[in-house]
């Protein structure tokens, strides 16, 4: 395994509800690649959609980490308390002639765009300018940018064309929020992250935010995204799955069936051990060649699988 002289990882729930095992696995995947690397690893709550914070769910993941043994560096960071750093990031952008204002409604553009694996791909309605009578809604990013290629770690090459599979996208939505790109790209960037290792169902969110990353000058990350979570008939899980809150009181079972899931064939001896005990093997043995493209959840666990 390639040894990175700095490594800063990060895992970044969204405060929607208690941490179930789809977020666990990120959590575990992102931490193991850390430590294997001897990096540090920080955590940070994407709250900035304050619309679809659950009451308590922060306080509720944070001592879940705890409890399965997934220790943090640093102070944990609040997009809800980033507003001007967000700003600043958007002003730069409406400098450089990146951003644009949008006066159009998501059902607008729904009804004249195509649909892409992000959503619906803006039409370039306001692009040139907003038509008369119509006034700023959200912000876009220009996506002239073209073709983004990366390597996932995981994945291997991938190659987006961003103006025809994304379009251009909302950096500020209409009821005045940033939104998760912008802010995404922003916190990461300023925390100085060097990996981002998440769930595989933010793969497609990858190109978005490296165009980011490139409009504001900003270092591009390694990326390794994780396996997505099938069902046993073969069927991506989608987010009107139930999702089952973890056990505080019993973490080893579910560390090992996140274990599993990210192909690292854990024994299973290791189900009856402590957290740190689980952990510390897992660190040991950690190898990412084996993360599959796609696992089955063991159940009758399941969980999301679109970006929050
Ligand atoms: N907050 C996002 C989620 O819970 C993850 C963001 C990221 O890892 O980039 O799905």
């Amino acid at each position: 395994m390639p040894q990175y002289t700095a490594y800063l990882g990060r895992f970044a729930p969204s405060p929607t509800g208690p941490l179930h095992f789809g977020s666990l696995v990120a959590a575990v995947g992102s931490w193991l690649d850390a430590r294997a690397q001897g990096g540090q690893w920080a955590v940070r709550i994407d709250d900035v959609d304050r619309g679809r914070v659950a009451r308590g769910a922060c306080d509720d993941i944070l001592r879940t980490l705890e409890a399965f043994g997934l220790d943090w560096d640093g102070e944990i960071a609040y997009q809800s308390q980033r507003d001007p750093s967000y700003e600043q990031a958007l002003e730069a952008l409406r400098a450089a002639d990146r951003a644009f204002p949008c006066g159009c409604t998501r059902r607008e553009v729904q009804a004249s765009g195509q649909a892409g694996p992000l959503g619906f791909i803006y039409p370039g309605t306001c692009r040139e300018g907003l038509p008369p009578g119509r006034e700023a809604r959200s912000w876009r990013l220009r996506a002239h940018s073209g073709t983004i290629r990366f390597r996932d770690r995981a994945r291997g090459q991938q190659l987006i064309h961003l103006p025809d599979e994304v379009g251009d996208f909302i950096i500020r939505r209409g009821d005045g929020l940033f939104a998760y790109h912008l802010a995404m790209v922003v916190d990461d960037a300023e925390l100085g992250v060097t990996d981002v290792v998440r769930g595989g169902d933010l793969l497609p969110c990858t190109a978005p935010q490296i165009a980011l990353q490139q409009a504001l000058g900003a270092a591009t990350p390694r990326y390794m995204h994780l396996p997505v979570a099938i069902n046993d008939q073969g069927r991506k899980l989608s987010k009107q799955t139930k999702a089952v809150a973890l056990d505080r009181s019993d973490p080893a079972p579910a560390l090992h069936d996140a274990l599993t899931f990210l192909g690292q064939h854990p024994p299973t001896w290791l189900r009856r051990e402590v957290p740190a005990q689980v952990l510390a093997w897992a660190v040991d043995q950690w190898q990412p060649e084996r993360l599959p493209a796609a696992a089955t959840v063991p159940a009758p666990v399941e969980l999301r699988s679109v970006a929050d």
